[in-house]
């Protein structure tokens, strides 16, 4: 049987030893001569045989992106029984997720949650009740994948979507409706009224499209509160880690109107700073950011950099922030490690247990020690955050750029002249791929309300 080829991460989304990215279908050995090169690039895994096991390199283009070991097997003696390769990586989010982009790129698409299963179950490798109990554990696992990615989409984006697809929806209601009902409603002029929709419509797919490639779509990293009574140096410090010639910075605007996210790329480490607003503006706007703000700002918060001035003494301000970090993954900071220190580290870990840190922000100095305690607490498992958003991002994108492709397969038919039942075909493919980013449970509410409308002036 001919098949699509398809692609997913198929080992668990934590930072382990080994991850393995599993493809399927019939151009899985094109995919994987396109990306892999051996030691000395003299192997095409394609020309190897069944069931065998090969050291090499993943590349996109001209970039390595990991070393792995690449498990070959050929249709039908594999899971799926189509031809079928494993790629063994190593086990960080990141590197799985580039792994994965890269094989997408090279012609695989995103398996649906439970297709591996399914395409074993309709190539006859297992039998249904089999296939279903895989596919139960699944689901549940991609509800609450889904949930929390329909969490972690921006409002804003959330809402383009949701008003595009209102837009197709309504297009498609009126085509239908016209068709129906041709001596009531004429579809004269409507065409160019159509492309000009289709259109807009278009390019603000394409910037979604675009902004999914730096993370904008969905908030993915660890989020970091930067904490510490006033003058402390906090914003010293996020200057320092924004500035850094590694860091790569995007502004995100966060969820509520009034703070505003800066994401932080440490060395492949994601940090989305929370409440930065606050940080910021604290030179020209009279509020300093204090303890009570800091409060909400540790609650929400995966991670909490704590600062302290070293050169004063601990007052009660930094007990009531210590209270509360205290059930917290934190880091403290002892800044102002240039001045004569009236705080040192003994003086801290009498009041907390956590990783203490000297720094200068002025002097630049720590920084490398704090980026180190980060990255180990994120590769020890003990800071982590939600990595099937991750792979959701991946899939986001993808039902964009299918969006896309129907819309533009509108604005075909338009200039080619062709009927309009022809535009309601792709139109509702695209309301379909986009249907898929925020979860479906309205569509049919909404396509009765839709059309109730209009058949109300019937
Ligand atoms: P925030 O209120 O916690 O954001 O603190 P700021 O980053 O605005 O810093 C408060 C003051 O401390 C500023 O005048 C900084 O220049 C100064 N400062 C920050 N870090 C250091 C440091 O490591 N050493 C010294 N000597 N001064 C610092």
């Amino acid at each position: 049987m001919k098949t699509d080829t398809i692609a997913a991460i198929a080992t668990a989304l934590t930072p382990s030893g080994i991850g393995i990215i599993r493809i399927s279908g019939q151009d899985a050995m094109d995919i994987i001569d396109r990306i892999y090169k051996s030691k000395n690039n003299d192997k095409l895994l394609s020309k190897v045989k069944s069931h065998t096991i090969h050291y090499g390199y993943i590349f996109d283009g001209e970039e390595m992106i990991d070393e792995v070991m690449v498990l070959i097997m050929r249709a039908p003696n594999s899971y799926t029984k189509e031809d079928t390769v494993e790629i063994d990586c190593h086990g960080g989010v990141f590197v799985m997720k580039r792994i994965l982009e890269t094989v997408l790129k090279h012609g695989a698409r995103p398996a649906e949650p439970g297709e591996f299963t399914k395409r074993a179950f309709l190539n006859g490798r297992i039998d249904l009740s089999q296939a279903e109990s895989v596919i139960d554990i699944i689901n549940s696992k991609n509800e609450y994948a889904l949930n929390s990615s329909l969490s972690q989409l921006k409002g804003s984006v959330k809402n383009d979507i949701i008003q595009n697809r209102e837009k197709i929806i309504h297009e498609i209601a009126f085509i239908e409706t016209a068709l129906d009902d041709p001596e009531h409603i004429s579809l004269d002029g409507f065409p160019e009224k159509l492309n000009n929709i289709v259109n807009g419509i278009l390019d603000e797919i394409t910037t979604l499209i675009k902004s999914a490639d730096n993370g904008k779509i969905i908030k993915e990293g660890i989020k970091t509160a930067i904490v510490g009574k006033p003058n402390a140096g906090k914003s010293s410090l996020l200057n320092i880690l924004v500035g850094e010639e590694r860091a790569i910075v995007t502004d995100i605007e966060g969820t509520t109107r009034d703070t505003l996210e800066e994401n932080i790329n440490l060395n492949g480490i994601s940090l989305n700073i929370i409440d930065t607003a606050g940080i910021r503006h604290t030179e020209d706007v009279v509020e300093k950011i204090g303890v009570d703000k800091a409060k909400d700002c540790i609650e929400r918060a995966d991670l909490v950099i704590y600062v302290i001035d070293s050169s004063k003494d601990l007052d009660g301000n930094d007990f009531a922030i210590i209270e509360q970090i205290k059930d917290k993954k934190a880091i403290v900071l002892l800044n102002k490690s240039d001045l004569s220190s009236k705080t040192g580290v003994e003086d801290v870990k009498k009041y907390i247990n956590k990783p203490i840190i000297l720094i200068s922000a002025k002097e630049e100095t720590g920084i490398n020690d704090l980026e180190n305690t980060i990255k180990n607490m994120f590769f020890n498992g003990e800071i982590s955050f939600n990595d099937e958003v991750m792979i959701t991002n991946v899939r986001h994108k993808n039902a964009l750029i299918d969006a896309k492709e129907s819309l533009e397969l509108v604005v075909n038919s338009i200039q080619n002249g062709l009927p309009e039942d022809f535009f309601s075909i792709d139109l509702m493919n695209a309301y379909e791929s986009l249907g898929t980013i925020i979860g479906e449970a309205l569509e049919e509410d909404l396509v009765n309300e839709i059309f109730s409308k209009f058949c109300m002036g019937k």
